[in-house]
């Protein structure tokens, strides 16, 4: 409830507003009526046989044609009371007051209800189909029927002429709401509130009200063809409303004057007693005719200026806005227009660039291409586009594209220059520079290149391989397509790969290899492929990548390293050798003293760290110089080898070192094994050599015998191999001692001295 008050309450005001303003606008109607019947009844007592200007329907009408639809019976019965209480005034016939006051309401009812079928419809007299229905309608069928009805009544109940009552009737309203209609509109619609201010537009409409009244007032001197001047400049410098305004003042003054018998138009009189009267009233109308059309061209000037400068407006927004130039330029390159953009693009202003031409602005390689595209160009035709240089400021060119057209005058309808729109293509020609460079430098890769090269784009589609590529895969070149790279290739990969799949070794391996490869986008490799035909191929594949990481392809190389394999087996064969020849003695093929002493070396450290024993045995052959002596210097090398073979037949444990110590020395190098063992292997040598039976004649035993010095350690940090050797040297000095052809054995350090013959 409270709300609902609350909503009444805030809706009270504007309703009471508005109601106000209804109450107002009616009154307003009314009085206006009423005082534009009385006016004219009252100006009509003295010509009682023929109307002047029906002012009060045109007002009433004005009032329908803007209002609200639904308020017409409102303001319908306001203008029959406002005519009926007017005519009453001046006219005793009740009968007829009523007829004439029902048949002007009629009348504008009629008018209004053709003229605003829907409450949209407003008026627009400066509108031309407007102006010709508001004719028709208002101003000659609507006062024509109303006529029709009042003249029988008239002729019956005042004795009048049936003619004249009509074509009173008819021109009377006809010509009223010709003056007054349209002012009325405009005034309810302005307020008369003239657009333009200023003290001196007044000026206007004053002379017009003197030349109005001494016009009409007096017929000596001539005035009245001023005012149609003065109404049109009132129209220009001020509105319509205030021309009408003005029409209405001069109709009103100029009835007033002439049927009191005042006036130039009275002169008319002559022909007819209704002449002036008649001349007045064509005389106001020709003048709202004269406003009217002079309305119309002004609106439609208007509209045209607006269009214009709508055209205007966006034209500027384009040119001076667009980053391309837009040039007119007549045959010699002089441009009689140039957008504001060619100052950006070139720095020359507009005004310099069309004073240029040709010759200082277009690059004089490109002048001949540029004259003669301008010359092919037919008008109407489709026009054509040139890359060329242009000429800065500064002094440098950059590269444009222009698209020319012929440029047909709007005025003479002939072909008068040509419309240039320049766009500035330095960027793009630079582009387009370094990717030539960069496909030409690519393609010289390729031609020079010992590695086959293949790249695959993110499609799986071929963009380029090598004519090595065809090489190192044999696959004959009519078989490919195109080698150098710039031609774009339509098919896939597996073309291909189809072909090279068959040559390899392995080619279940080689497929799975590159299918892992396509899937894995981050994968790279670098493997070897081995060929049916005996070939080994390196095989090197990364990823081709954008700047901003987008996988864009594949690139594969390929090299026959076949050669070059087989010359590294070479090698290492070689190197293999020498390094065996380093190490061997040449005489025994047995490891030499330097072998000897890297084994010792790494085999003391090893035995030390796993806490093991090591054993070291000497060698020396006995009586060995007088072998030499005895047979000879050969004999004596023969039978070193001799005594090595005996020694490797002993000795075959891998770990186990069989060296020649130097002269008929030897040194065996017994990892891992314990002093009986080592004793053990020394007996077994010298039974192996005495099954020999190498003879030796200065022997007691009459063959050739070893003696053998065997020592024993479980290295020890601050200890060194010299020390194990010594040990063995001593034992063998031992056994040499104790009579030669036997094993002794060194015991541990500390007992160093105590020798043990074994055997
Ligand atoms: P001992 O029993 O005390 O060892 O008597 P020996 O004659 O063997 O004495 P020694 O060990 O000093 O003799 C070394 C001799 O071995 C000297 C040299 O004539 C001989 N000899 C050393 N190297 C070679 C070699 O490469 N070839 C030949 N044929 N004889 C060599
Ligand atoms: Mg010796
Ligand atoms: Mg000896």
């Amino acid at each position: 409830m409270d709300g609902d008050t609350a909503f009444a309450n805030r809706r009270r005001p504007a309703l009471f507003r508005r109601e106000y303003r209804f109450a107002l606008s009616l009154s307003s109607c009314f009085a206006l009526i009423a005082l534009t019947a009385g006016f004219v009844s009252w100006l009509d007592q003295s010509e009682s046989s023929f109307l002047l200007l029906w002012l009060s329907n045109g007002v009433l009408l004005a009032y329908l044609l803007v209002v609200p639809r639904w308020r017409w019976s409102a303001y319908l019965t306001v203008g029959f009371l406002a005519n009926l209480t007017a005519s009453s005034v001046f006219s005793g016939t009740w009968k007829l007051n009523l007829l004439m006051a029902a048949l002007n309401v009629f009348e504008v009812a009629f008018s209004a209800s053709l003229l605003r079928r829907r409450s949209t419809c407003l008026p627009n007299f400066t509108h031309g189909a407007y102006l010709r229905r508001y004719t028709w309608i208002a101003l000659l069928v609507a006062p024509a029927a109303a006529g029709a009805i009042f003249t029988p009544f008239a002729v019956f109940w005042l004795h009048g002429k049936a003619g004249a009552c009509f074509l009173s009737w008819t021109l009377g309203d006809g010509l009223g709401t010709a003056v007054t209609t349209p002012a009325c509109v405009a005034i309810f619609r302005t307020g008369l509130r003239s657009v333009r201010k200023g003290g001196l537009v007044w000026i206007y409409p004053a002379l017009l009200v003197i030349v109005t009244v001494c016009g009409f007032g007096q017929s000596r001197v001539p005035m009245l063809f001023l005012a149609y001047p003065l109404m049109v400049l009132v129209l220009l410098r001020l509105d319509l409303a205030w021309a009408a305004l003005c029409a209405l003042f001069f109709s009103a003054t100029g009835s007033y004057f002439t049927i009191h018998g005042q006036g130039p138009l009275l002169i008319a009189k002559s022909f007819a007693p209704e002449a002036p009267i008649v001349l007045l009233q064509f005389y106001t109308v020709s003048g709202m005719f004269l406003l009217y059309c002079i309305s119309i061209v002004l609106v439609r000037q208007k509209e045209t200026e607006r269009r214009l400068v709508k055209t205007v407006t966006l034209h500027k927004l384009v040119t001076e806005n667009s980053r391309d130039a837009i040039l007119i330029v007549d045959v010699h390159g002089h441009a009689s227009y140039a957008s504001p953009a060619i100052e950006r693009m070139t720095g020359w202003k507009a005004e310099e660039a069309g004073s240029l031409g040709f010759d200082k602005m277009v690059h004089p390689n490109d002048r001949p291409g540029l004259e003669s595209v301008i010359a092919g160009l037919q008008p109407g035709g489709e026009g054509a586009t040139i890359e060329h240089r242009v000429r800065t400021k500064s002094g440098e060119y950059i590269w444009v594209e222009g698209s020319l057209r012929p440029f047909v005058s709007p005025a003479t309808g002939v072909a008068s220059g040509t419309l240039a729109i320049l766009r500035d293509i330095t960027e793009r020609k630079r582009t387009e520079q370094e990717r030539e460079f960069q496909s030409s430098l690519i393609s010289a890769i390729h031609n020079v290149s010992l590695d086959a090269i293949l790249v695959v784009n993110g499609d799986g589609k071929v963009v380029s391989y090598n004519r090595r590529f065809a090489e190192v895969w044999k696959i004959p070149m009519s078989e490919i397509p195109a080698r150098l790279l710039g031609k774009r290739f339509n098919f896939s990969d597996n073309q291909l790969l189809s072909q090279c799949i068959g040559q390899t070794k392995h080619p279940e391996a080689f497929l799975k290899r590159v299918e892992e490869l396509y899937a894995d986008r981050n994968a790279n490799d670098h493997s070897h492929i081995e060929l049916r035909d005996g070939r080994t191929l390196e095989r090197y594949s990364t990823t081709l990548r954008s700047e901003g990481g987008e996988y864009l392809g594949r690139v594969w190389f390929f090299r026959d390293i076949t050669e070059r394999q087989r010359a590294e087996e070479e090698l290492h064969n070689a190197y293999h050798a020498l390094e065996t020849l380093a190490v061997t003695d040449p005489l025994t093929r047995l490891a030499n003293r330097r072998r000897l002493d890297q084994s010792l070396a790494s085999e003391w450290r090893r035995c030390m760290r796993e806490r093991q024993g090591l054993s070291l045995l000497l060698i020396d052959v006995d009586l060995f110089k007088t072998f030499n002596d005895t047979y000879g210097h050969l004999s004596g090398d023969s039978c070193l080898k001799q005594i090595a073979e005996a020694i490797q037949e002993v000795v075959t444990r891998p770990a186990d070192l069989v060296a020649r110590f130097g002269g008929e020395e030897f040194a065996i190098v017994l990892p891992n094994t314990s002093n009986q063992g080592s004793v053990r292997v020394a007996e077994l040598i010298c039974a192996a050599l005495r099954r020999r039976k190498l003879p030796h004649i200065s022997n007691p035993t009459g063959y050739v015998t070893i003696s053998v010095g065997c020592a024993t350690l479980v290295p020890r940090s601050g200890q060194h191999a010299h020390s194990l050797i010594q040990m063995a040297d001593d034992a063998l000095y031992a056994a040499k001692r104790s009579g030669r052809d036997r094993v002794c054995n060194a015991s541990a350090p500390g007992e160093a001295g105590v020798m043990a013959r074994v055997s």
